[in-house]
């Protein structure tokens, strides 16, 4: 490996996190002496299956829910695949074809979506504003006597603006429509309440909360028919086959009580800090903060440069120490712009150059002096070279921001 020279300043968590010492700690007897399968009618075995049952309850118990309607996946994107697969093939059923969901989802849905589309359903992507959220009564309006299902995340992972889902989850529940949330920013991070929001599924990651890759769940309520996405032995009740990683489930419980216990003092922390930034940041020119201030998820903060590249801005921030993000890691190493920022209105020319910093508790009032100091030199330094600034400074076209 490369000799780390500068001291590195992680603020890409939105991308993943680091696990948590005692998500490891819990790890690490289920690799060893309790190796069993938990279908296996052995001691080994049943002891492995008592375990899983056991990490079930703690994550159900985290989400206001019954363990029953606990399933666990490989991570939020096979459980946002299974979750709106499964109620568009029932919706089917009974002829309903109609879908509801935003403009700036995880692609995970997104793309879960564009395939319906291609095999029949007709999709509503509601418009989320300059701001980020969708408004209850948006979703209430665009309900049809056909809707199969209305899909909004709980926090989206480019910008952290925080959806009003209990007004969602209302108005779904009036409507006898179901209602699914790819909550994989916000579980661990804002409190979660299925059953006081009137959630129907629910998507969650263990990395993004210092749990393991690899590993999530999918909460669905009961009474509501959940179609398999993986066929093969009856793991989690018929619903998800394949042996349950075990290692990863119980770390993932750990992590998740970790990360609720810590959450109150963790987010004051990161708010003073994020805050913090969108000050000091918000002081260069022609720049601005991309989604609404007040409802946000604690640890996000996405802006924009006008005349630079964010990924020319990434690499030298990089050079620095300083690892964050454009917006989203799956849409890195492509050319086009970010369709979250382009779902809030900003030209593509302005939505190139955004930055995304994702704190966590590790981060500190030191390394937001690092960033404060770089973040502006560096701007200043890519817009010298820009034919492109050198245009806008002329006169020779108008700002955008
Ligand atoms: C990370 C993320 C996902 C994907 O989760 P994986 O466990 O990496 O598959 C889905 N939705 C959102 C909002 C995310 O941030």
């Amino acid at each position: 490996m490369k000799e780390e020279k500068v001291k590195r300043i992680y603020v890409d968590n939105a991308a993943t996190t680091a696990m948590s010492k005692r998500a490891i700690k819990a790890a690490l007897p289920y690799m060893q002496e309790v190796y069993g399968n938990p279908s296996s009618l052995h001691t080994v075995g049943q002891v492995a299956k008592e375990a899983l049952e056991a990490a079930r309850a703690r994550i159900a118990l985290r989400l206001n829910c019954d363990p029953r309607e606990v399933y666990f996946t490989s991570g939020g994107s096979e459980a946002d695949n299974q979750a709106i697969r499964s109620a568009a093939e029932n919706g089917a059923k009974r002829g309903k074809k109609h879908i509801i969901s935003t403009a700036f989802e995880h692609h995970a849905v997104l793309h879960t979506l564009k395939k319906l589309e291609r095999d029949g359903f007709t999709v509503t992507y509601l418009p989320v504003g300059k701001a980020g959220i969708v408004k209850a009564e948006q979703v209430e309006d665009a309900i049809r006597p056909d809707t199969a299902l209305v899909t909004v995340m709980f926090a989206n992972n480019e910008i952290g603006t925080v959806q009003p889902i209990a007004e969602i989850g209302a108005v779904c529940k009036a409507k006898g429509v179901p209602f699914h949330t790819d909550a994989v920013q916000a579980v661990g991070h804002v409190p979660v309440d299925v059953k006081g929001m009137n959630i129907d599924m629910l998507s969650l990651s263990a990395h993004k909360f210092h749990g393991p890759k690899g590993v999530g769940a999918l909460y669905c309520r009961r009474g509501l028919i959940l179609n398999n996405l993986v066929e093969g032995g009856a793991q989690e009740r018929g619903k998800r086959a394949g042996t349950e990683n075990l290692p990863w489930i119980v770390a993932m419980a750990e992590a998740l009580d970790e990360a609720c216990e810590s959450m109150d003092k963790v987010a004051k922390k990161e708010r003073r800090l994020v805050n913090r930034l969108i000050d000091g940041l918000s002081k260069i020119p022609h720049s601005v903060l991309n989604g609404d201030r007040e409802n946000r998820l604690p640890s996000i903060v996405n802006m924009c440069f006008e005349g630079i590249e964010g990924e020319g801005l990434l690499l030298h921030l990089d050079d620095r120490g300083i690892c964050a993000s454009s917006g989203s890691a799956c849409t890195s190493g492509s050319l086009d712009p970010s369709h979250v920022l382009l779902s809030l209105g900003l030209p593509h020319e302005v939505a190139h150059g955004s930055l995304r910093l994702s704190l966590s508790e590790k981060t500190t009032d030191a390394d937001v002096d690092v960033i404060l100091k770089a973040v502006p030199e560096v701007v200043a330094y890519l817009r010298n070279m820009s034919p492109v600034w050198e245009a806008l400074e002329k006169g020779e076209k108008p700002h955008l921001l």
